[in-house]
C-alpha cells in the first residue's frame, strides 16, 4: 500500500473514531496535508506563478521544420511547446505580449484570450503552440502528467501509424510498407497519387496543356482533372499489389491522391473498395462537406478529412453531417490539447472516432500522446519522423526509443514529460541562436476586442 493512502486511512479511522481523537487528528492531519502536496513543485507558488518571457528554437529537418517554444515564469520552471510544422514562429511571438503576466496555470483564460489570432492549417500553430506549453507548465506546477489533469487514461499507450516514402513502383512501396510492419507498427498508411498515371495513356482526361500536379493550388472541383475508368483501376492494381505484400488484415489508410474532381473522387473509391482501404484522406478541401458527404455517401469506405481545421466548430459540423466517417485533427492546428480532446469527445457521441495528424519534435508529439490518452474515441496517431535517426534524441525524460513497436508510453512524470537535450537541438537548428531574446514582442498590441 503507497504511504500516502496509508496515511489517509490511518487519518479517517483515528478522526472519525476516537474519544482522545482530537490530537490524534490534528497529527494525522498535518501529515495528510504534507502527503497531498508533497508532489507539487516546490519552486512553485502555484496561484503565484506568471509568465515572464517566451522564447524560440527552430529545429529543422526532422524531417519537417519544428519550431519549439519555451514559456518562463518567475518561479524558475518553463513549458514547452511547438509551432505546427512548417509554420512561421511569427504565430507564437506575436502573441507574447498577450500572455506576459498571465499565471499559466489558467489554460483555458489563456486560451479563449489568444484564439482570435489563430486560423485553419499553418495559422493556428501559435495559439496550439502556446497552450501546449501551459499544459507543460501547469502539470509541472502541481507535479501532475497532462493526461491526468484531462480527466485520466483510456490507455497506457498510444497506437501509431508512420509516414513512409514513396515509390511509384508498387513492389518497392509494398516493401517499404512492410518493412513498417515488420518494425511493429499496427496501422500503415501511403500516398496514392495521379502522378502514378502520368506516363499511362488514357489514363486522365485534363484540359490540354494543364497537367494538375501534386502541390498545385487549384482546388480539387475546379481543376477539370477526371480519372478515367482505366486510371481508376490502374490506382486499384497499385493498391492490390501493396496489399499482397502486407496482407488484408492491417489496416491501410491512403492520402494525396491529386486534385480530381468529386466524381474521380467516387469512381476511385469505388476501385478501391475491395483492398478494405481504412480510410481515404483529404479527398476535396474540408470546406465543401456537402461534397465530402457525396463522396461519403457513394463508396463503401471510410472517408476522413481535419488535419487543416482550427476550433471545434467546423469538426462538430462535419460529425453531424456525417459527410466523413473519420475525423483527423492535428493538435497544432485544431486549438490544442483541450480543444482537441473536447473535438474528440463532442464527435465521439455522434458515433465518429478520431484519428489524429500529426508531424513534429518529440515536444509536441508528447502533447498528442496525452490527448490521445485521454481521449475515448482515438483511434491511431501519426508520425513522419520514423526514419529521422536523431529525432528522439532531441528530448530526455521518456521510454526510449519514443515509438516502441509501434506503440508510444504514456509518460507519468509531470506535464508534457519531456525536457529538450540541448546538445542534441543545437545541432539541427535552421537559424543561429538558442532561444535568444525576444524582447522586440513584448508590447505588441492592439485592441484585441471582438464585440462592443
Ligand atoms: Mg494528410
Amino acid at each position: 500500500m503507497p504511504a500516502k493512502d496509508f496515511n489517509r486511512r490511518s487519518f479517517l479511522r483515528t478522526s472519525a473514531g476516537a474519544a482522545g481523537g482530537l490530537a490524534a487528528a490534528t497529527f494525522w492531519a498535518d501529515a495528510t496535508l504534507d502527503a497531498a502536496v508533497q508532489n507539487v513543485n516546490r519552486n512553485s507558488k502555484p496561484s503565484d506563478l506568471r509568465i515572464t518571457d517566451m522564447r524560440i528554437a527552430v529545429v529543422e529537418k526532422a524531417p519537417m521544420l519544428c519550431p519549439i517554444l519555451r514559456i518562463d515564469t518567475n518561479q524558475g520552471i518553463y513549458g514547452l511547446g511547438e509551432v505546427r510544422d512548417g509554420s512561421s514562429k511569427t504565430y507564437a511571438l506575436l502573441l507574447k505580449s498577450r500572455i506576459l503576466g498571465e499565471n499559466p496555470c489558467n489554460i483555458d483564460r489563456i486560451f479563449r484570450k489568444i484564439k482570435q489570432f489563430g486560423g485553419d492549417a499553418r495559422q493556428g500553430g501559435g495559439v496550439c503552440g502556446i497552450e501546449m506549453a501551459l499544459w507543460d507548465l501547469a502539470g509541472k506546477a502541481y507535479g501532475v502528467p497532462v493526461y491526468q489533469m484531462l480527466g485520466g487514461k483510456f490507455r497506457d499507450k498510444i497506437r501509431c501509424y508512420a509516414d513512409t516514402t514513396e515509390s511509384n513502383d508498387p513492389k518497392i512501396y509494398g516493401a517499404r510498407l512492410k518493412a513498417r510492419k515488420d518494425q511493429g507498427f499496427t496501422w500503415l498508411k501511403m500516398d496514392l497519387g495521379i502522378d502514378l498515371l502520368k506516363d499511362t495513356p488514357g489514363t486522365l482526361s485534363h484540359p490540354l496543356g494543364f497537367v494538375p500536379t501534386m502541390g498545385d493550388r487549384t482546388q480539387h472541383m475546379f481543376t477539370g482533372a477526371e480519372l478515367t475508368d482505366k486510371g481508376a483501376a490502374m490506382m486499384g492494381d497499385f493498391v492490390a499489389q501493396v496489399r499482397e505484400q502486407v496482407g488484408m488484415e492491417v489496416p491501410l489508410s491512403a492520402d494525396h491522391f491529386g486534385h480530381i474532381g468529386v466524381n474521380s473522387c467516387i469512381r476511385l473509391g469505388k476501385a478501391l473498395e475491395k483492398y478494405n482501404m481504412a480510410w481515404l484522406e483529404d479527398m476535396v478541401p474540408w470546406q465543401y462537406p456537402e461534397l465530402l458527404k457525396k463522396i461519403s455517401d457513394a463508396v463503401d469506405v471510410p472517408i476522413l478529412t481535419g488535419e487543416d481545421i482550427y476550433l471545434k466548430e467546423h469538426f462538430i459540423e462535419l460529425a453531424r453531417m456525417h459527410a466523413v466517417d473519420i475525423l483527423h485533427p492535428d493538435l497544432a492546428t485544431s486549438g490544442g490539447i483541450l480543444e482537441t480532446k473536447k473535438i474528440g469527445d463532442a464527435i465521439g457521441e455522434l458515433g465518429v472516432p478520431m484519428a489524429m495528424h500529426f508531424a513534429g519534435s518529440p515536444v509536441a508529439c508528447m502533447a498528442n500522446v496525452h490527448c490521445a490518452a485521454a481521449t475515448e474515441n482515438f483511434l491511431v496517431l501519426e508520425n513522419h519522423s520514423v526514419d529521422v535517426p536523431w529525432w528522439g534524441d532531441l528530448v530526455e525524460g521518456v521510454e526510449k526509443p519514443i515509438i516502441n513497436h509501434g506503440f508510444i508510453t504514456v509518460p507519468e512524470t509531470p506535464g508534457l514529460g519531456v525536457t529538450l537535450n540541448d546538445e542534441v537541438m543545437k545541432k539541427h537548428l535552421r537559424e543561429p541562436g538558442y532561444f535568444e531574446p525576444t524582447n522586440e514582442w513584448d508590447k505588441e498590441r492592439s485592441n484585441d476586442r471582438l464585440w462592443s
